[in-house]
């Protein structure tokens, strides 16, 4: 076993907590759900590497949570926070996760024990670098084994780094890119991974206040537009999840960083607020703005939504009580602790979980990798047929209604869907059906009192059902 802090064994054991509430209301024997609940394969790796003048002992691990379909999936996170309990119950959510939005992948994750602040761009590459190699000598990366992904402290460069280390050390396999995903575009990348995860984070919480019902049982109006939102990190997921409820109409009253909140009731703008940041180095003193130096405080303000995208753990017990929003859209991954979850229950808050909630970036991970094994880019076989037929079709309605479209209208109907596009609506598409799914099983099955157990259940159901065609228990 490696160290491990005991924030991350109560994170273990609230994923574990949160799994056996929601077993009770499944059909499959004891063994099948154990055998869901395990961590099926631990890789912990310490290796060497120069950092100036002396050698540094870097600890990693990389988690195979479930082997129920494969390759198992999940990102890899450069923190200090970083040991065994903590990657494991990552890989657990992962697993889960997949199930949910219907991504065949088995859960995964993994994590480098270090502070990449610390590092220069060069010494991450060397770490990164010999991370994959460890990951290659015992078989836990491959487009068909294990894929790692971008998560807390890594993007698309460290992707980069992973996928042509795993090329070198296999010249032969043709599906080499495969091998990771959330890579640069020129490497193998698709359109649309950077903003995967807010993307599906906004369309997430868009359809969870769609239905009126729900929205009265919690005193609010159906829609995005004029909700107040604060969250909580401004990360790649938080900026743009941030982002997109601006352009919804959504109004951004909080945001928070590691150290310091800002708030301001008339709205900010996030672009402005980075701007603001790059150039003093931090969002306190945004013009307009109250400042809270405690980061902390910036979670208990008042709005409607609120978005932790950050690390897990936030919202505990010794604060649940003073959060003032009735949406809480997890953004992150087990941003609330299991005490939380239990008090801002009982005090009516919809909690939209982390398990469906974050799925956006493994969906367009999925996307991504066939992609890769496809060796074609999304849109390349159709675009053109799709404009030349919507062509044909406004030639036609000219005709017959004997009136001209305007070119305009000519131009915003014949564009044939690139790769974007469909990225895009893939992803909408996953997030809107798995809501109503996970929104189903809350309402009709007996007993069960929030979405989360709801979306446990609703992966308990998928995986358990793969276990027994797989046929492994004869
Ligand atoms: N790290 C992300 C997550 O926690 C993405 C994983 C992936 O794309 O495989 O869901």
């Amino acid at each position: 076993m490696g160290i491990t802090n005991t924030a991350n064994n109560s994170f273990f054991e609230s994923v574990q907590r949160n799994f056996d509430k929601a077993a009770q209301f499944t059909r499959f024997d004891q063994g099948i759900i154990a055998q869901i609940k395990a961590c099926n394969s631990i890789l912990r790796v310490k290796f060497p590497v120069k950092i100036g003048d002396s050698i540094e002992v870097i600890e990693a691990y990389r988690v195979q949570h479930s082997h129920h379909k494969l390759p198992c999936k999940g990102g890899i996170r450069f923190s200090m926070e970083v040991d065994q309990e903590e990657v494991m119950a990552l890989a657990a959510l992962m697993t889960y996760k997949c199930a949910i939005v219907n991504v065949p992948f088995g859960g995964g994750k993994g994590g480098i024990k270090i502070d990449s602040r610390k590092y220069t761009a060069f010494e991450l590459e060397k770490i990164t670098r010999r991370y994959t190699s460890e990951l290659c000598k015992k078989n836990f990366i491959g487009p068909g084994i294990d894929v790692p992904a971008p998560d807390y402290g890594t993007g698309a460069r460290e992707m980069s780094w992973i996928v042509d280390t795993y090329s070198s050390l296999n010249p032969t396999d043709i599906n080499a890119q495969a091998c990771v995903t959330g890579k640069p575009l020129s490497q193998g990348g698709v359109h649309g991974r950077t903003e995967a995860t807010g993307l599906g984070v906004f369309f997430g919480i868009r359809e969870a206040c769609a239905f009126q019902e729900d929205m009265e049982k919690l005193g609010l109006t159906p829609g995005i537009a004029g909700k107040r939102v604060i969250v909580q990190g401004l990360g790649n997921v938080g900026y743009h999840a941030a982002k997109y409820f601006q352009e919804a109409g959504a109004k951004l009253v909080g945001l928070i960083e590691y150290n310091g909140a800002i708030y301001d009731e008339n709205g900010l703008d996030v672009d402005q607020v980075q701007a603001h940041r790059q150039t003093t180095g931090g969002i306190l003193n945004y013009p307009g703005a109250i400042n809270f130096s405690d980061p902390a405080e910036g979670l208990e303000q008042a709005c409607d939504i609120l978005i932790p995208a950050a690390l897990e753990s936030v919202i505990h017990k010794d604060n649940a009580e003073r959060i003032q929003a009735r949406i809480i859209g997890e953004a992150a991954n087990g941003p609330l602790t299991s005490e939380a979850d239990t008090i801002l229950n009982r005090k009516g808050v919809l909690v939209i979980p982390d398990i469906y909630l974050n799925a956006g970036g493994v969906t367009v991970s999925y996307f991504e990798w066939l992609k890769n094994l496809s060796h074609v880019r999304y849109g390349r076989l159709e675009k053109r047929f799709s404009e030349n037929m919507y062509n044909e079709l406004i030639d036609i309605i000219e005709s017959t209604t004997g009136k001209r479209v305007s070119d305009l209208e000519r131009k915003m109907v014949l564009r044939g869907p690139s790769e974007i596009d469909l990225v895009h609506s893939g992803l909408e598409d996953t997030m809107v059906d798995s809501y109503r799914e996970i929104r189903e099983i809350y309402r009709n099955r007996e007993g069960v009192e929030d979405l989360r157990t709801a979306a446990f259940i609703c992966a308990i159901d998928k995986i358990g059902v793969a276990y027994e065609q797989l046929g492994i228990f004869p």
